[in-house]
């Protein structure tokens, strides 16, 4: 990876200004929770946090975590989970992944949910039980946000909702989570030095992490971590040049989510002491054309006039299929029975027109002759029976489409608006430790949040949630180690 800083050695620290057991770099959720069990378990912590206050994408974000295996919302709202029911949708929906650290998640998202309510991040027991992507104007507590319910995974482990969504109406409603454990975090003693950039890390002769160079205000310091250091910087998707490097597709016409501060540099940062990193062209990417949820009963047809996802599919995946099409272009077909307009509308999906025939559709989306007059005919006979046998759709959002007048939406990559989060990151094992090349541990180094790859590593397997999910919960787990360290 380009442009990663040098690893300092013991000799090139002239003086330590600073010491504290364990110091954290980043105060978005990964490293607040960090810093705050850290500090639990007897630690002196110092964050060091690039921007003028904490938060960082985490408070940006609409605070859905992905939490499950019987949490008291779901609990209250009748939603039957179990952590190995969990634990078996993310093995099947996570490419690569790593069972002890999935195991790890899942046995322990419960006693997670509970820690968060109790540091002030609470979850009204109530359920939404439709098909949507935000939650702005309600206050549920609870919604689908992933590919639980579709094929095969509905096959796989009895589908559960399992995302819980922070109490407070909104589309930035993530504030209030981080707010609350920043809010801990300066209770209990935890040090912060905002404005604080660290630029490298220190090492012993024997490998082992034992400071940070940290910049501010235009000066250098050095920090010696008596314990260790944790990383907690976020994303990647504000550094041009490994955005250009690992997901290069997405500088074409793209949003990236998150804060300019999401460059990479823990990523860099570990790389520099031998860090591996993992899944870096995963990314979840999105342009929803439902809700609303009506339109799941269409069908999606690339230029060939031929279907290739289950549009039932949770957006994120629906839009890594699309990526994968001939030039990334996809029409949503409709029929007069459900049209709507799509009712995200910053998303761009325009009509391209409505047409009486099948035949002039096609011809007016400039399909091959006869390819969508077939793939309708199949679908609808199919549909007719409430079956989906190529796609296995949910017989729940199954009907032949054959009202007409017939309408066509351009969803295409090019003519749309998509935004996107990265989700590669340094390798880690369930203690949040840095891996090697090799496998092996970096002695004093943790990772946790965004610049750690954890369990979702692309589209097709992410559901909402499972960013501030895993990264609040191995943020517990890097603070906790680090502090026994
Ligand atoms: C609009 C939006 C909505 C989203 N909704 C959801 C959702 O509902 N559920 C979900 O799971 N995910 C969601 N996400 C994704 C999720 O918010 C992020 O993946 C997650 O918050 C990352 O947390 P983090 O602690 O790793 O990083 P961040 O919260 O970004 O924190 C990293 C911090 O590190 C600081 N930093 C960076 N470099 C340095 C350095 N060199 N030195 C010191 N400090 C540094 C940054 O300034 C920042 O404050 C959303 C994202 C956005 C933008």
């Amino acid at each position: 990876m380009t442009d990663c800083p040098a690893l300092l050695a013991v000799n090139d620290i002239a003086d330590w200004h600073e010491t504290a057991d364990v110091v954290v770099v980043g105060f978005g959720i990964a490293g607040a929770c960090a810093a705050l069990e850290a500090r639990r378990g007897g630690a002196d912590v110092l964050v060091a946090e690039r921007a003028s206050g904490g938060g960082g994408a985490s408070a940006l974000s609409s605070g859905l975590f992905y939490l499950g295996g019987g949490t008291p919302v779901q609990q209250a709202v009748g939603v039957e989970d179990t952590p190995e029911n969990m634990y078996k949708f993310l093995m099947a929906s996570t490419c690569a992944p790593d069972a002890a650290l999935v195991r790890c998640f899942c046995d322990g998202a419960v006693e997670h949910f509970n820690w968060l309510e109790t540091q002030g991040v609470t979850f009204e027991r109530s359920y939404f039980k439709g098909k949507t992507v935000e939650l702005n104007t309600s206050n549920e507590g609870l919604c689908g946000t992933g590919n639980e319910k579709v094929w095969p995974f509905r096959d796989i482990a009895p589908p559960a909702a399992r995302g819980h969504r922070v109490s407070r109406p909104g589309q930035y409603c993530g504030a209030m989570a981080t707010q609350a454990l920043i809010a801990r975090c300066q209770e209990e003693g935890v040090r912060v030095s905002y404005d604080t950039q660290a630029t490298a890390l220190v090492a012993d002769p024997a490998g082992r992490i034992i400071g940070v160079r940290l910049r501010s205000a235009g000066q250098e310091r050095h920090v010696r971590a008596r314990k260790a250091v944790v990383l907690a910087t976020g994303g990647f998707s504000a550094s041009q040049e490994m955005m250009a490097e690992f997901a290069p597709q997405m500088l074409e016409n793209c949003e990236a989510l998150g804060v300019p501060y999401n460059d990479g540099a823990g990523m860099r940062l570990g790389r520099s002491a031998g860090g591996a990193l993992q899944a870096m062209s995963g990314l979840i990417a999105t342009a929803s054309f439902y809700p609303p949820a009506q339109l799941i009963k269409g069908i999606l047809v690339n230029s060939r006039g031929e279907r290739f996802v289950a549009e039932d599919s949770y957006h994120g995946r629906t839009a890594s299929f699309i990526m994968e099409q001939p030039d990334r272009k996809a029409y949503l077909i409709v029929d007069a029975e459900i049209f709507a307009y799509p009712e995200i509308t910053y998303l761009g999906h325009r009509l391209v027109d409505g047409w009486e025939s099948t035949a002039e559709m096609e011809a007016g989306l400039d399909l091959p002759n006869g390819s969508l007059q077939r793939t309708m005919a199949d679908y609808s006979r199919h549909a007719a029976a409430g079956k989906d046998p190529a796609f296995f759709k949910h017989p729940d959002w199954v009907k032949p489409l054959d009202q007409g007048p017939w309408a066509a939406f351009d969803v295409s990559f090019h003519h749309s608006r998509y935004l996107f989060i990265t989700l590669g990151g340094l390798k880690v094992n369930a203690r949040a430790e840095v891996l090697s090349e090799q496998g092996s541990p970096i002695r004093g180094l943790y990772a946790a949040g965004a610049c750690a790859s954890t369990i979702p590593q692309d589209g097709k397997g992410y559901a909402s949630g499972l960013s501030l999910g895993p990264g609040s919960f191995f943020g517990r787990v890097a603070g906790r180690e680090a502090a026994g360290a």
